[in-house]
């Protein structure tokens, strides 16, 4: 779950299994460090306090009574995800969402980058326990985890222990994009992105498809109202079997979206496009309980989200615009013809095209009248539009991106 940090710097976490299995010692110190978190919680709820820095002032002195042998780095680390949890509560409060006050149950720590050493060659972490005594874990390497391991340029950040798994944070300077020689634009749909890729003159539509998304989301929903139903007498299970439902769609969601995010963020380097994508933010919806819930943002925003990251990690530009009209416009006169349109735009000048395209087409014309960078000079031209072949990114059937094929990659040249 890589976040953007100040400076630019990029974190990306990492999982790692252990070899074998978390030694009592580390268990142990889980368990404090749940302690002192909880302990930090309370003082700061009883101090009005969320900052890290100020829980250490008024608390450390005590702490260090109650928890003698800890590693002084840790109780600092635990100071600073009390402050975490504290902020996040603090939202909540303001938002006045429901909330209870908070306790953190799961067994978890985390040591900064001077609490801990990590072989990269061999894969062993040296986590200090306390003076004297270290323990060593062995992780399981692939090659997905080498290739973190091996690249230098990536620096290491916290380290996250669970009892079954370690979470290593990498980071590294966001690199700077590349001048994009080409652009891809996609409107984001309920089961896939469509749009256009521009290169030179030519205009090719593209498309990836996540049709699972939306029957996912549909089958969790089905199953949350009968569970609802069926323990109805007791609200807590209820609750509980809901939101365990919840993670689990959330899951599954995510896994298809970050296959989707790869398979158009491998093309776009491929091509040296900037990826130009329709802003989300301010989109609200209806007053149609159903519909809102079918058409829910939250796969969108999330892929969209997943996007932004793995092309910042890789140096892709992205680019936002306003998608306001940009389904109901002409891109080629302007008029926005307000019948009700079905899977196809049509418009009076006789541009016809499918409406999701269009879209996209719309969001280049944006992207470009506000001065984007899009790939100097880049611009829709009807002419050479080929309205005939799509150039899958994504192929849900097969997993991944069907390679281009003879008559679809040679793009760009008519
Ligand atoms: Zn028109």
């Amino acid at each position: 779950m890589p976040v953007g940090l100040k400076e630019q710097m990029l974190v990306k976490g990492v999982a790692f299994h252990l070899e074998s299995g978390l030694p009592p010692e580390a268990r142990f110190l889980l368990e404090d460090f749940r302690l002192a978190v909880n302990n930090a919680i309370r003082v700061g709820l009883q101090t009005h306090t969320t900052s890290r820095n100020a829980l250490i002032r008024l608390a450390y002195g005590d702490f260090r009574e109650n928890h003698p042998k800890m590693y002084a780095q840790h109780l600092v680390s635990a100071f600073g995800v009390a402050a975490g949890v504290l902020k996040n509560y603090r939202r909540r409060v303001r938002m006045s969402s429901a909330h209870r006050v908070p306790y953190v149950k799961r067994l978890m720590m985390k040591a900064e980058n001077q609490a801990y050493k990590l072989d990269r060659e061999n894969g062993v972490i040296d986590l200090p326990i306390r003076a004297g005594c270290h323990v060593h874990l062995k992780l399981v390497l692939s090659r997905y985890h080498r290739k973190y391991l091996d690249d230098a340029t990536l620096s290491l950040g916290s380290l996250t222990v669970l009892p079954d798994r370690v979470i290593v944070a990498f980071r590294k300077e966001a690199p700077k994009p590349y001048d994009p020689e080409s652009a891809l634009l996609l409107d984001t749909n309920e089961r896939s992105l469509d749009g256009v890729f521009v290169q030179g003159n030519g205009t090719r539509i593209v498309k990836a498809e996540f049709p699972a998304v939306a029957t996912i989301q549909q089958r969790h929903h089905d199953r949350r109202r009968r569970l609802q139903n069926k323990k109805s007498h007791d609200r807590r299970m209820a609750t509980f079997l809901c939101r365990r439902e919840g993670s689990r769609e959330h899951r599954r969601i995510d896994y298809r979206m970050h296959q989707v995010a790869n398979a158009v963020l491998k093309f776009a380097e491929s091509q040296k496009s900037a990826v130009v994508l329709e802003d989300l933010k301010g989109i609200k919806f209806k007053r149609n309980k159903d519909l809102n819930r079918r058409l829910s943002l939250w796969p969108r925003r999330k892929l969209h989200q997943i996007i932004e990251y793995k092309a910042q990690w890789r140096g892709i530009p992205v680019m936002k615009v306003d998608p306001r009209y940009s389904s109901r416009k002409c891109p080629i006169c302007g008029r926005i013809p307000d019948s009700r349109m079905g899977t196809e735009f049509v418009c009076e000048c006789g541009w016809r095209l499918d409406r999701h395209i269009n879209a996209s087409i719309n969001l280049l014309q944006t992207a470009i009248s506000k001065g984007l960078e899009v790939a100097g000079g880049l611009r829709f031209d009807p002419g050479a539009f080929q309205h005939d072949v799509v150039m899958t990114l994504y192929d849900p059937a097969r997993g991944a991106r069907s390679e281009p094929n003879g008559t679809s990659c040679a793009i760009g040249v008519t």
